[in-house]
C-alpha cells in the first residue's frame, strides 16, 4: 500500500466513486461493456494491456471458461531455507499472516469510515467502495457486493482476478473489520489452485510491530509478568522476521495465525502486550550477525530440547542459541515445574498405539519405520544432553524392533486422536507397556526447543530482566536494535 498515489476516501455525498488514476480506465470499461447486454464473450477481454483494472456494473454474467489462478497452498514440505539467516532489517518487515482459508462462499469486510479501498494485487489501481463489501472468487476476477447487505447494495464485477487486496481508506486510525473483529494491516485474499474447491486463503499484511502485540496476546497469560511479554515480544519478533526471510518469493504467506507459527488474535487493546512490544521495538536475538529463528514453548518439562530434533523443518537452527550442547540446560530444576503441564499422562490400547504409528509412518512415506503388529515393548533408546529423550525404542509383538524419534512418534499419536485427552502434548516420555496398554507418562508442552514460557514467566517473577531471560533460553544470542526502532526513524 502507499505505491498508489491515486486513490483517496471519496467525498460524502459521492454514489460510488473510483480512484482518480482509474477513472478513464473505468468508463472505458464500461462503455465497453454496456450493463445487461454482455455476451459471454464481451465479458472476457484478453487483449487488454497488463495492469488495467476493470470495474463492471452487474456480476452476473456467465463465467467464462478460464483457468483460475495458480498460487500453491501449503506445500506438503517446507522447502530448504536461503542459504543465510536473515541480518536485523534495516526498516521495519511487513509480515504476511494467513489467518484462514476459507471456503467458495463470499467474504464480507467492513470498515468504520464506511469506505473499502479494493485493488487486485497485480494492478496498480483500485476502487473505493461503500463498507461493508463481500467479495468472491470468480474463475477470472472477482464478483463484489458494496454496501452489501444494504437496501442501496450494488453488485460490480472486478477484473482482473488472481489475489485482491482489501484495504482501510489512507490514513485511517481503525482496523479493516473481518467476522466481528478488528484485523491491522490490510487483507489479501488469494484464490487457491487446485482441486476445483475454489477456496481463498485469507492474509493479513502487516508491519511488524503493529502485528507482535496480537502474538503476545494470546501467547501468554493475562497475568504473567511484563518482563515475560518483553522477552515474548523479543522472541516472536525474531521468529517473524526468519519465517518472513524465509518464505519471501515462495509462499503468500510468512505465518500462519495459530500452533504451526504462533498465535495471533489481530488487533488488541492490551496494554501488556501493546507496551512490551513498544519498549521492546525492534529488538532481535543475534547470533553470528545475523537474526535467530527464535522458537519457543509453552512448557519445556525441566529439560529443554535442540531445535534440531525437536523441528523438523529446515537448518538454519543447527546454532548453538537452539542446541542443547551442555548443561546450561540440566540446571532447569525451577524452569517451569509449577506449570499445569508440567506433567500429565495418556494410556492407549497397545494396538490402538501401533495403529497410529503404522498410519502416520505409512502416510509420511516412513518405510524405515516398517509396520508394529502391536507392541510388546517401548523405551528410552537416546537422550540429549539435558536428558530428554529423542529417541524411543519400540519392539512388537512379533518381535520386531523399530526406533521412532520423539517428535515423530507425538505427531503419529497426536495424528490419530480424537481429542486433547488421547493426544501428548510433547515428545518428552517416560513409556511402557502395562496390561496390553502403552502408558506414556509425559512432562511438559509443545517442542521445548528455545524459549520455555512457563521457565520465563518463572524468571519474571523471580526479578529477572528480559534480556537475561533471553541469554538463559537462547545462550550465546545477543539483542540488536533495529536503526529503524526508533520512534522518529518512523
Ligand atoms: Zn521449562
Amino acid at each position: 500500500m502507499g505505491a498508489d498515489g491515486g486513490w483517496r476516501i471519496p467525498a460524502s455525498g459521492g454514489r460510488w466513486l473510483v480512484a482518480a488514476a482509474s477513472l478513464a480506465v473505468v468508463a472505458w470499461t464500461l462503455a465497453l461493456l454496456p450493463s445487461g447486454c454482455q455476451s459471454p464473450s464481451a465479458s472476457r477481454t484478453p487483449d487488454l494491456p497488463p495492469g488495467v483494472l476493470q470495474v463492471r456494473p452487474g456480476g452476473n454474467a456467465p463465467a467464462p471458461q478460464a483457468s483460475p489462478p495458480s498460487l500453491a497452498k501449503d506445500a506438503p514440505r517446507r522447502p530448504p531455507p536461503p542459504a543465510q539467516r536473515p541480518t536485523v532489517p534495516a526498516s521495519e518487515p511487513v509480515i504476511r499472516v494467513r489467518v484462514d482459508t476459507l471456503g467458495a462462499g463470499p467474504v464480507e469486510f467492513a470498515h468504520p469510515s464506511g469506505w473499502l479501498w479494493l485493488k487486485p494485487s497485480t494492478v496498480d489501481q483500485g476502487v473505493t467502495l461503500r463498507s461493508p463489501v463481500s467479495v468472491q472468487a470468480m474463475p477470472d476476477g472477482w464478483r463484489v457486493v458494496q454496501a452489501s447487505g444494504q437496501r442501496d447494495a450494488e453488485r460490480l464485477e472486478l477484473r482482473p482476478g488472481g489475489p485482491l487486496e482489501i484495504h482501510p481508506p489512507r490514513g485511517a486510525a481503525a482496523e479493516l473489520q473481518w467476522r466481528g473483529g478488528g484485523w491491522p494491516g490490510f487483507a489479501t485474499l488469494v484464490p487457491l489452485q487446485g482441486d476445483g474447491s475454489a477456496q481463498v486463503d485469507l492474509v493479513f499484511h502487516v508491519p511488524m510491530e503493529t502485528y507482535l502485540p496480537g502474538v503476545l496476546a494470546k501467547e501468554l497469560y493475562k497475568e504473567w509478568a511484563p518482563e515475560t511479554y518483553r522477552a515474548q515480544a523479543v522472541a516472536a519478533r525474531s521468529y517473524a522476521m526468519c519465517e518472513h526471510a524465509w518464505w519471501q518469493g515462495r509462499r503468500h504467506f510468512d505465518v500462519v495465525a495459530g500452533q504451526a507459527s504462533q498465535a495471533w488474535v489481530g488487533a488488541t487493546a492490551d496494554p501488556k502486550s501493546r507496551d512490551a512490544v513498544a519498549d521492546t521495538r525492534g529488538e532481535y536475538l543475534v547470533f553470528d550477525g545475523r537474526v535467530v529463528p527464535a522458537y519457543y514453548s509453552s512448557c519445556c518439562g525441566g529439560a529443554a530440547a535442540s531445535a534440531t530434533d525437536a523441528i523438523r523443518d529446515g537448518s538454519w537452527m543447527d546454532i548453538a542459541p537452539l542446541s542443547v550442547t551442555d548443561d546450561r540446560f540440566i540446571r532447569a530444576k525451577n524452569c517451569c515445574e509449577k506449570a499445569r503441564t508440567a506433567s500429565w499422562r495418556v494410556t492407549l490400547p497397545a494396538d490402538e498405539f501401533a495403529r497410529r504409528l503404522n498410519t502416520w509412518s505409512r502416510d509420511e512415506g516412513r518405510k524405515d519405520l516398517g509396520t508394529l503388529k502391536s507392541v510388546r515393548s517401548i523405551s528410552v533408546a537416546e537422550r540429549n544432553p539435558a536428558g530428554r529423550p529423542t529417541m524411543y525404542r519400540i519392539v512388537d509383538a512379533g518381535g520386531r524392533k523399530a526406533l521412532w524419534g520423539s517428535e515423530d512418534l507425538r505427531y503419529a499419536i497426536n495424528g490419530g486422536a480424537s481429542g486433547t485427552r488421547d493426544a501428548l502434548k510433547s515428545g518428552y516420555l517416560t513409556p511402557r507397556v502395562e496390561r496390553g496398554s502403552v502408558v506414556l507418562e509425559g512432562r511438559g508442552h509443545g517442542h521445548g526447543a528455545g524459549m520455555c514460557q512457563y521457565g520465563a514467566e518463572t524468571m519474571a517473577k523471580a526479578g529477572r530482566a528480559h534480556a537475561e531471560i533471553l541469554r538463559r533460553y537462547y545462550p550465546g544470542a545477543t539483542l540488536e536494535s533495529s536503526p529503524s526502532s526508533s520512534v522518529e526513524a518512523r
